[in-house]
């Protein structure tokens, strides 16, 4: 079933899609399917559809025909990792395929593209997406995709979706759009984008206790049979538990994100507000440089944002260890608040600056938040 077919509000959907009543039990929650293989009628069908948990798993359909309409594409398929997801959208390229990507994104993808698609003879160059014209200029006749990732991380420079698509579609190019930080606030395939990345490891499962990822695409294609062959015969599949605690994740997705918005709009006035810190990146904020193209794109501005400090690597080291609620740790979108310093988990590529804080806002309340951070910057 499509989104476009449903007439519920996303509250509702993410409720309800994908799931039904277990016949057998009457169970509400969906049961966990952990046989690997499935019994064959006596002519030899498989009346249930699955015959092979790797090629398919009653709560992998679940959460795939899930990802799919929330994110208001055609199909999904889910994957053990973010990582996993992006490695099969490479994978399915073709060895000289040309592919334009950001200078700043997630740097384990830039990473893939640099270090283990390069030996697959991918092409890759890395263009400012903030920059059309040198999209424009990075177009060869053998580019077959366009990476983008906005906001990215973790300076939250913004893609104007809808622009770069243009140009991607002129040169018969797909757009791929990383919409891992900004699930049901920004809506990439109504801006143009064929596939969408998740991983749901972040604000899908939302509670850090499951790693997963997904591409939703647009619509059926031949390129997109062969991302689900990666699925399906390369084996890259998430097991049937994580898929029901992203599955399950996703029902208070839309709750959440409101939420993380709502904070860390609260956050970003504040820091922006303190004579400590130098800089504040947040699309929300009317500083922002693309706060206007963030207002056309986005339908909030979401749960993340960095900032930078006045003084040295070693001020910007030292103010996590004065948190009380924020934890000092990677990752982002579950329902706790972490703060990170980014440059030094990112290696020798990072172009990050050294004195960058990047914070993942979670549920806890907005004033108990900025308190923390008020009193880690007095010290
Ligand atoms: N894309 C973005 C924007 C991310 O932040 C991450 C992880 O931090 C990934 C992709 C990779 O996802 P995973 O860690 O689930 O493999």
């Amino acid at each position: 079933m499509k989104r476009a077919d449903i007439p519920w509000h996303s509250e509702t959907i993410a409720v309800h899609a994908g799931r039904s009543i277990d016949p057998s039990t009457g169970a509400v929650a969906e049961p966990i399917r952990l046989s690997t293989t499935f019994e064959r009628d006596r002519d030899g069908s498989f009346p249930s559809g699955f015959d092979y948990t790797r090629s398919g798993n009653p709560n992998r359909a679940a959460l795939e025909e899930a990802l799919a309409i929330l994110e208001e594409g055609g199909q999904a398929v889910a994957f053990a990792s973010g990582m996993a997801a992006a490695s099969a959208i490479f994978q399915a390229l073709a060895p000289n395929d040309h592919v334009i990507a950001p200078i700043e994104a997630y740097h384990g993808v830039l990473r893939l593209l640099r270090d283990l698609f390069a030996r697959w003879q991918l092409q890759v160059e890395f263009v400012d997406m903030t920059d059309l014209s040198a999209v424009e200029r990075a177009l060869r006749p053998t580019t077959r995709l366009v990476w983008t990732e906005t906001p990215s991380n973790p300076t939250l420079k913004l893609t104007d979706l809808a622009a770069v698509s243009e140009v991607a579609h002129r040169s018969h190019a797909l757009l791929a759009c990383d919409n891992t930080w900004c699930p049901l606030i920004q809506r990439p395939f109504a801006l143009g984008a064929d596939l969408v990345l998740h991983s749901t490891t972040k604000y899908f499962g939302g509670h850090s206790d499951v790693l997963g990822g997904a591409v939703v695409a647009r619509e059926e294609s031949e390129f997109f049979q062969r991302v689900r062959a990666v699925q399906t015969v390369g084996g890259a599949v998430p097991a049937p538990f994580d898929c029901w605690l992203v599955h399950r994740g996703m029902q208070t997705l839309p709750c959440r994100m409101r939420t993380h918005c709502e904070n860390a709009a609260r956050v970003a006035a504040f820091l922006e507000t303190h004579p400590r810190v130098t800089r504040v990146h947040y699309p929300g904020l009317a500083s922002h440089p693309q706060h206007e193209l963030a207002t056309r794109q986005m339908k909030s501005f979401g749960g993340m944002l960095s900032f930078e400090l006045k003084g040295d690597r070693a001020a910007a080291l030292a103010l996590p260890n004065e948190m009380k609620i924020f934890t000092r740790a990677t990752s982002l979108g579950g329902v706790e608040s972490l703060i990170e310093h980014r440059q030094s988990i990112e290696g020798p590529e990072t172009r990050t600056p050294e004195t960058l804080l990047r914070l993942s806002i979670g549920l806890e309340h907005p004033d108990d938040l900025i308190a923390d951070l008020a009193q880690a910057l007095e010290q």
